[in-house]
Formats: C-alpha cells, sequence, structure tokens
C-alpha cells in the first residue's frame, strides 16, 4: 500500500543528482539508474514485507521476525533487531543474522548507539564504531559490530522501540538503507498495532475463558442479574445451593426463593443500585431451597456498568453460610443458656438473687426517670425447715415450686418473683401509683400462700411473712429497700402477722404515708373504716334534720385513727374515689336503715378534691342514691374552698351536675379559704359552714368574732344558710344565735357518734323536747 509509505522515499527518488556535462550526465543517469533500480528492489522488498506481514498470522513475535530478516537482507546488513521499550529499558524483541542476543534480553544503553537513538529520539546512523564519541569501543567490539543503523519505532504517536541493523564492517551502510529502515519502521509499527490489537482481544478471550471457568467452578453461587433482577447468567454452584437447575433460575427473580421478611431491604437497595445512587452493597439474607430448607446466604452485589457508565446488569456472589449461622445460633442458645442458669434457680426457674438485684436496679433507673413508685417485697415461708426435715427434701421441693407458681399468678406480667434462696422469695413490683395498688396484691399473695398445698394425699397448711418497702419512701438504693424489707419481714414474723411494712425506727408510731395509705386501702376492702355521726341543730327551733358522716379508722395495731391523719394522704392518691364512694355507700345505708327505724334525717358527706374534679363523680353519686332509693335532697356534700380553686373548670361542670340531680352543696371550712365572693356566689351552693377555729373561742375572740359576724351577714346577703361548727359551750350557741346564724354543730350539742348511738341520742332529745313542751 503506497499509500502507507513513508513521504521520504520520495524524496529519495527525485533526489538524484543532476549533471551539466552529457558524460557526466550519462553517468549520472547510470547511477541514478542504479540506484533507481536498487531503490525500487528494495521499494519491492518493502512492499512485500508489507503484504507478507498483512498476511502472515497475527502474531507479533512472528511479525517482528519477519520484519527483522526482511531488513537485513533489504540492507545486505550482517544483522538485524528490533529492541523494544519496556519500562524504560532496551530489551530485544527480535533479531537475525549473527545477532547472538535472545530475544527478551537488556540491550545496553550505555555507550550504544541504540542508546543514543533512544535518548535523542532520532534515527542514528554510524559509519564506524571505532570512530564514533557515541559509542563505546569495546562494548560495540564485543557486540561485533563496526557500523549500524538504528532507526526509532514509533506507534500510536510514541517511541516504542527501535530496528537496528549492524555489520561487522565499516562503512557498510548508506543513507538510503536509513531511509529503508525507516520505511520498514512503518510497516513494522502498523503490524505491530494490528498484532498488539490481535493480542489484546486474545488476552480477552482468554479472560473471559479463564473467568467463565472460575465461574463455572466457584463454590460460591454467582448470578448475572438484569436491572429488574431477573436472572440472565447463573453457575452451577448457585443450583448446588439452592437446588434448582439453571432453567428454573434464568429469567426470574431470585427473590421468588427469599425468605418474605428479607426482600423489601435488599429491594430498595437493588434499586438504589440500579440508578447508580450507591455502590456495592453485601447482606446477609435466607432463601428456601427447593428441598423446603431454609438457607443463609451472605450476598454481595455490585453493578457492572455498560459503556456510558450506567449500571445495566449485577452480580450477585451468593455464599452459603447457613452451617456458620447453625453454629452460631447454637453458640448463642449456649451463651443465654449459661447465662440463664447464672441467674435463675435451678428448682424453680425464678430469678435468682443476683437478676432480683439487677431488677430492681433497672426498675429503680425507670423510677427515678418517671418519677414512680417501687415496691420491694421479701416472703419468707414459716416452718419450712420442718417440712423439709420431717418430709423429706422431694416435699420441700414441691412445696417451693407450688409456692413460686403461686407467687407469679399473684402478680403482672412485668412484675418480677425471684426465689433468694431456701424457703426466701423476692418480689419487684415496679410502675406503682400509688401505695394502695400494692393492697390487692398484699391480700392476693396471702390467700395464695395459706390456701393448702397436697402433699402425699394430705393437705398442708403453709404460712409465711411478707415484707415490704417501698422505694422512694423507705430506700434510694437496691441494698437499702432489700435491708428494710427483710427487716420488715422480721417485724411481720415476730408480730405473727401476714406482712408488714418497713416503718422507720425512730417514728415507729408514725407510719410513712406510704405504707399507711396501703393499709388505708386494705382496711377499706376489710371493714375497718366506720362511719360516726355528728348532728346539726337548727337554732330556731333546736331541730336536727340533718348529721354530717366522719370517718373513724379502727387500725388493728395503732387503734382509733383519726381522719386528719389519713385523709390528706388519701387526696393525693387514687384510693380517694373509692374511700368517697364507701362513705357515701355507708352513709345512705344507714339513711335507710334509720328510715325504717321511723328516723328521717339528711346526711353530710365530704368530698375531696380528686372526686370533684371526677367528672364520672355525679354519676356515682347518682347511682348510690339509687341503690338505697332515697331522693338526693336527703344528701347534702360538704366541699372546701380550696378543692373548688384547684380547677375551677371542672369542679364547675361536676357541681352543676351534683345540682342538677339536687344535691345540697355546702362550703365547708369557711374563711380558712381565698374564695372571692363573687366567685363563691356563682357555685350552686346553698349553705356555708364557719371554720370551727373562728367559732370555738369567739367569744374571747375579737377577730374570730368579727370573722364570724361577717360570715353570717354575707350568707344573708347571699342568700345562704349559715351553720356554725366546733360550738363547744352554751355562751357560743347563744352568742351565734344573737347573730342570726341557722344552724349549730358542735360538742356543746353532741360529739360525733356511732349510728346506734346516735339514734339514741336523738330519740332522747326528742323524748327530752317533748317532756319540756308538755
Ligand atoms: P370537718 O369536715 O371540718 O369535720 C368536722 C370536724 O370537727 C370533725 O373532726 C369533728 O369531730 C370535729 N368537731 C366537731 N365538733 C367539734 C367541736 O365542738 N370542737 C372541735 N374541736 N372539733 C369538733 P374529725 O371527725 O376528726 O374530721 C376531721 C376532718 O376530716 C373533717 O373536718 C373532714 O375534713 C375530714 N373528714 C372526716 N370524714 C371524712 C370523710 O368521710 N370524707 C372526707 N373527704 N373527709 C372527711
Ligand atoms: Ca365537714
Ligand atoms: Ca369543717
Amino acid at each position: 500500500m503506497p499509500a502507507e509509505l513513508d513521504p521520504s522515499a520520495g524524496d529519495a527518488l527525485l533526489g538524484a543528482p543532476q549533471h551539466e556535462t552529457e558524460e557526466r550526465l550519462r553517468a549520472a543517469r547510470k547511477i541514478a539508474e542504479d540506484a533507481l533500480r536498487a531503490n525500487a528492489t528494495r521499494f519491492g522488498l518493502v512492499i512485500e514485507t508489507q503484504r507478507d506481514v498483512a498476511a502472515a498470522a497475527l502474531d507479533l513475535d512472528d511479525v517482528m521476525k519477519l520484519i527483522c530478516e526482511r531488513t537485513q537482507l533489504v540492507t545486505r546488513a550482517g544483522s538485524a533487531e528490533i529492541v523494544l521499550i519496556r519500562d524504560g529499558e532496551l530489551v530485544l524483541g527480535a533479531a537475525s543474522g549473527f545477532s547472538t542476543r535472545n530475544v527478551g534480553d537488556r540491550v545496553s544503553k550505555a555507550g550504544t548507539l541504540s542508546g543514543w537513538a533512544f535518548e535523542n529520539d532520532e534515527s542514528a546512523f554510524c559509519m564506524d564504531t571505532e570512530d564514533d564519541p557515541r559509542i563505546d569501543e569495546a562494548t560495540a567490539a564485543g557486540e561485533g559490530t563496526r557500523s549500524m543503523v538504528v532507526v526509532p519505532l514509533r506507534h500510536a504517536g510514541q517511541t516504542v522501540g527501535l530496528i537496528q541493523v549492524m555489520s561487522d564492517k565499516p562503512d557498510c551502510f548508506q543513507i538510503e538503507d536509513l531511509n529503508t529502515l525507516e520505511l520498514l519502521s512503518v510497516v513494522l509499527s502498523s503490524a505491530m498495532s494490528h498484532a498488539s490489537e490481535f493480542e489484546a482481544k486474545r488476552a480477552q478471550v482468554e479472560a473471559l475463558a479463564r473467568f467463565e471457568a472460575m465461574v463455572t467452578a466457584a463454590v460460591i453461587g454467582i448470578a448475572v442479574v438484569d436491572r429488574n433482577g431477573r436472572v440472565v447468567e447463573t453457575n452451577p454452584a448457585l443450583s448446588e445451593i439452592l437446588g434448582y437447575g439453571p432453567e428454573e433460575l434464568l429469567g426470574r427473580s431470585l427473590n421468588d426463593h427469599a425468605h418474605p421478611g428479607d426482600i423489601t431491604t435488599e429491594a430498595v437497595a437493588f434499586d438504589e443500585l440500579m440508578h447508580g445512587e450507591r455502590d456495592a452493597y453485601r447482606l446477609e439474607k435466607r432463601y428456601y431451597a427447593k428441598s423446603g430448607d431454609l438457607v443463609w446466604a451472605y450476598v454481595a452485589v455490585s453493578p457492572v456498568p455498560d459503556a456510558d457508565g450506567n449500571p445495566h446488569v449485577a452480580i450477585e456472589m451468593i455464599e452459603d453460610i447457613t452451617q456458620r449461622k447453625l453454629a452460631e445460633e447454637q453458640l448463642r442458645e449456649h451463651a443465654e443458656r449459661s447465662e440463664h442458669q447464672a441467674l435463675h434457680d435451678a428448682l424453680t426457674g425464678l430469678p435468682n438473687r443476683v437478676l432480683f438485684q439487677d431488677r430492681i436496679e433497672q426498675g429503680l433507673l425507670q423510677a427515678e426517670r418517671d418519677g414512680g413508685r417501687i415496691g420491694v417485697l421479701l416472703l419468707d415461708l414459716d416452718h419450712f425447715k420442718e417440712i423439709n426435715d420431717t418430709l423429706g427434701h422431694a416435699s420441700g421441693d414441691h412445696v417451693l415450686k407450688e409456692v413460686s407458681a403461686r407467687l407469679q399468678a399473684c402478680v403482672r406480667a412485668s412484675d418480677t418473683v425471684a426465689r433468694l434462696g431456701g424457703d426466701e422469695f423476692g418480689l419487684l413490683l415496679p410502675g406503682l401509683g400509688d401505695p394502695a395498688e400494692i393492697a390487692h396484691v398484699l391480700d392476693k399473695l396471702t390467700a395464695a400462700i395459706q390456701e393448702s398445698i397436697e402433699l402425699e394425699g394430705l393437705p398442708l397448711g403453709i404460712e409465711g411473712s411478707i415484707g415490704v418497702a417501698f422505694y422512694p419512701e423507705h430506700g434510694r438504693d437496691v441494698q437499702t429497700l432489700v435491708k428494710r424489707a427483710d427487716s420488715a419481714m422480721y417485724a411481720a414474723k415476730q408480730d405473727n402477722r401476714p406482712y408488714a411494712f418497713f416503718e422507720h425506727p425512730t417514728e415507729s408510731s408514725e407510719p410513712t404515708r406510704a405504707s399507711l395509705v396501703c393499709e388505708l386501702r386494705l382496711a377499706l376492702d376489710r371493714g375497718e373504716l366506720d362511719l360516726y355521726y355528728q348532728p346539726k341543730a337548727r337554732l330556731t327551733d333546736g331541730s336536727v334534720q340533718s348529721v354530717e358522716a366522719l370517718l373513724r379508722w379502727f387500725h388493728p395495731e395503732r387503734g382509733l385513727t383519726l381522719p386528719d391523719e389519713f385523709i390528706p394522704h388519701a387526696q393525693e392518691t387514687g384510693l380517694m374515689k373509692p374511700l368517697t364512694l364507701h362513705v357515701l355507700d355507708r352513709a345512705l345505708g344507714q339513711l335507710h336503715a334509720w328510715d325504717a327505724e321511723g328516723l328521717e334525717l339528711a346526711v353530710s358527706v365530704n368530698v375531696g378534691t380528686r372526686n370533684l374534679i371526677d367528672l364520672g363523680f355525679p354519676d356515682d353519686v347518682a347511682a348510690a342514691l339509687a341503690k338505697w332509693g332515697l331522693p338526693a335532697t336527703r344528701l347534702e356534700l360538704e366541699i372546701t374552698e380550696s378543692t373548688v380553686l384547684q380547677d375551677p373548670h371542672r369542679t364547675g361542670i361536676v357541681l352543676d351536675r351534683l345540682d342538677a340531680l339536687g344535691i345540697r352543696l355546702s362550703i365547708d371550712d369557711f374563711g380558712t379559704g381565698y374564695s372571692s365572693l363573687a366567685y363563691l356566689h356563682r357555685l350552686p351552693v346553698s349553705e356555708i359552714k364557719i371554720d370551727r377555729s373562728f367559732v370555738t373561742n369567739m367569744e374571747h375572740d375579737e377577730d374570730g368574732a368579727v370573722i364570724v359576724r361577717s360570715t353570717i351577714e354575707l350568707g344573708r346577703n347571699l342568700g345562704l344558710a349559715v351553720v356554725a361548727e366546733g360550738v363547744e359551750d352554751a355562751e357560743t350557741c347563744s352568742l351565734l344565735a344573737e347573730l342570726g346564724c341557722d344552724s349549730v354543730q358542735g360538742f356543746h350539742l353532741s360529739h360525733p357518734l356511732p349510728a346506734a348511738e346516735l339514734a339514741t341520742w336523738l330519740r332522747s332529745r326528742v323524748g327530752a323536747a317533748a317532756a319540756a313542751s308538755r
């Protein structure tokens, strides 16, 4: 292909010298013709080489070898070499003739023409190596070279090597040889590029084959999937793992066999991967093999970009890690088992002391955060040692198991029942709103323990003592709480009581609020609470139309406990509602009983803030009246100013409803609060009771007398009945009558009395009045 020939070839053709004389012209023509002929021969050889190279197998080594031989022939050189540049070094690529070097040998750069041509990146021509400053004589002599030509070999604009011809005689080459070499270098260059392309392709094909072999032989499952996750290619290992043949996998999504729980998370990741929004990802995933077995797999998915760099398929590597997972599972189970063993009692399976304390610790942290209350209970069985000694350990074990089952049945799932050792159990009751909540649990626990246990066909009675300590009242850390529950338990044992609350030694006569409220709750259930009644008499005629119900608590140990000791505590807890409903029920029940005896009275019941913000309260009151078949007019409710002021909006609603029912409302302890008169006027009240602190000493206390007088006037102006309470003597009574007070209540008339005594008192009074009027 002449078009590919170096333009310098043309210059050489036309470059023949011109002479003026015929002779010289002729001689010159001859030379030119010879040169032309010689050139033509050379060109012929170059073109032939080109054609041969094109026709030859496209192996780079063969191409270089062929070129060397042709070059040697064309230049009539002793030898020809192609030297390649690899990593900045000169390496023999091919040789012919006397060259003793082997392909791959290093060609020295120092002191050689090859080196000079390489460094200067230009052709070099040497007439005599012994007379050339560029060349080290000895090196040249070693190679047997006296004259040589070197031409750089360029490929894709870069010098990639040299082509050189050598002779063992000086002056053996002409400038034409340089031209020829340059021409050949072009041929070689294009042949080399064809060959290297071919090499690259072959390398690609080989790599592909290697890859395919690898994929086929891989123990890891491999699938190539398209943008939609459908399998395009798969390997035998994947079939091995999933049990599905390639034909069953191709064209379908691997998710068809995935565990439903693992599909969504991966779907999101795959979608992002295919949109180029994320890199390769790895995850653990479960598949169902064809056999139905669950297969755990470690899946690595990486995108394969198309020519534009956008992901068009993805390669999924799926490693079967089922065995590892099973091993892990076993390890974990083993660890859990040994942890369970370390923290639980072997006999009953209950948490042991260590776990119990840990649970308390957790409970305390929670309680500190949410301000809750915790109950820590210790239970010790009585006479357990005797059971063990007389009936044997098997019976003892049976009792312990039975008791632990019963204890668990008494508490919520969030509570903890633990066996602390021997016959000692611990209970943790977290999240108690108010201590009263524990009362039911204590009752249940006591009943559960006392219920007899069948042993060898015989019922055996069991007893135990429970000690109770509360966070925060009795302690704020695990040790203190447990210690105090323990000392409470011993107190219970000593007094032969089923349970006891911890009591601070210094104030042992004064129970803490927590235990008091708790005991109150139990007292309510056990009927330890009773009502006393105090009459209210009209000053005009001395008649008694109504009585006030006042709570009395007959505590088994402390004896009579007055309401001022416990009502304020109950007010702060959820106990207030059942307590008031209890009083209502008892008071109305009493009216009902008196009715039957021919004694028709109204009753006043005291209510607290909690009752008045309870929107269900009016319905409860109505239900109580209905239960005893009494009209609303027979009931009076006493409320205090401060009660109303707590939440005026809600109390307003409740009071209106109570008023609508027809119930009389009375403002108790008037004068001690801060209600504005205008506000009072808006409330549906019909009576005010002047607080006894102003009344009791009014004849000696100027201020008290002023307040009583102005209150009576105020009541008049507002159209309200005025009652004076705490009237202890006749002088006060007559003073109040003078001031226009409507009614009185107090020791002067009567102390609060039990129902039966009040009835007797009333009858004797009516009798006395009748006798007096006679
Ligand atoms: P209160 O509503 O002011 O009840 C009158 C209190 O004054 C009663 O005390 C009564 O025994 C006492 N008292 C009566 N006459 C005299 C007297 O002449 N002189 C003196 N110094 N005191 C007299 P008690 O029964 O101890 O009740 C105290 C408070 O406890 C009551 O004050 C009331 O606020 C509350 N309370 C009593 N029972 C109940 C109840 O069932 N529910 C509610 N929410 N509170 C009650
Ligand atoms: Ca009262
Ligand atoms: Ca009062």
